[in-house]
């Protein structure tokens, strides 16, 4: 076992649930999925996003993302050698009714899947929140671990994939398993969301996907990702506004392809569609 950086209290890695790891949504009694049809009951019989959350925080129906996410877990990177690792799906994340929603791909090895946090404890993560901050949508501009204090203002954030895929990229068959925990936490949370910011083009895809399966009327041919390019769909909540914005991947923000400016247009524009 190794101490949780922040409250120090002893871990395994995997986290078992329940065990004390701070915003860990399920404890030893949580319901466990374990295939594809196991998501879809549990995911359309959950009452609430607490009973969601728990319930995605302990899925085991991706034998590969399984594997993967705690071989990672127990391996660990060098420099986080002496961290417990959360190694475990990583559920939503934010206001529970929120205006804006940001939806990824999936958690990195290394972060996410280290710190229990969706996009904390990475570089993407450094990139993101700091722009949350700076237009007021985060409390502070730094992400580092769950317990670390930090609160979303009035958006949630979540991913397409709950576990961490090998080379960021998850199957089609793990996409589509993943999916309804996805649909049931958007069914969830849009009658008080306006805009989507779609961090790349898989989280904008599996959106406007999740969107046409809880009855948004989502165009046909379905709209094409870019940079900052918006789309106004109507559905049973009203209209929200689907945003693209380039994924903050290391990939992206070296090269100069999403600056800081380009980034914080995006959420001040979502900002302005929420007001
Ligand atoms: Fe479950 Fe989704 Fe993780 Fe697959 S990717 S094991 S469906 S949480």
């Amino acid at each position: 076992m190794l101490p949780h950086p922040l409250t120090g209290e002893l871990f395994d890695s995997p986290v078992p649930p329940g065990t004390g790891w701070p915003d860990d949504p399920a404890d030893a009694g949580t319901p466990v999925a374990r295939n594809s049809s196991d998501v879809v009951r549990l995911a359309s019989r959950a009452s609430s996003l607490a009973e969601l959350a728990a319930e995605v925080s302990v899925c085991r129906a991706c034998d590969r993302l399984v594997a993967w996410r705690e071989e990672v877990a127990v391996g660990k990177r060098k420099s986080f050698a002496d961290q417990p690792y959360w190694g475990r799906p990583i559920a939503g994340w934010g206001d529970p009714a929120p205006s804006l929603l940001i939806a990824g791909l999936a958690p990195a090895a290394n972060g996410g899947n280290r710190t229990g946090r969706v996009f904390t404890g990475d570089r993407s993560g450094d990139w993101l929140f700091a722009s949350l901050y700076r237009v007021g949508l985060a409390n502070q501009p730094t992400s580092e671990h769950a317990g670390d204090g930090l609160r979303l203002i009035g958006a949630r954030m979540i991913a397409a994939v709950r576990c961490a895929p090998p080379a960021n990229k998850p199957t089609p068959d793990e996409r589509d398993t993943c999916a309804p925990w996805f649909r049931a936490e958007l069914a969830m949370v849009l009658p008080s969301v306006r805009a989507i910011v779609c961090l790349g083009k898989f989280g904008f895809d599996a959106t406007l996907a999740g969107l046409q399966t809880v009855g948004y009327d989502v165009p046909r041919p379905r709209p094409r990702f870019g940079h900052a390019v918006e789309y106004p769909i109507d559905g049973p909540y009203g209209e929200v506004t689907v945003i693209g914005c380039f994924h903050p991947s290391q990939q992206n923000t070296f090269t100069g392809k999403l600056t800081e400016p380009m980034t914080d247009a995006i959420f001040t524009r979502a900002l302005t569609l929420c007001s």
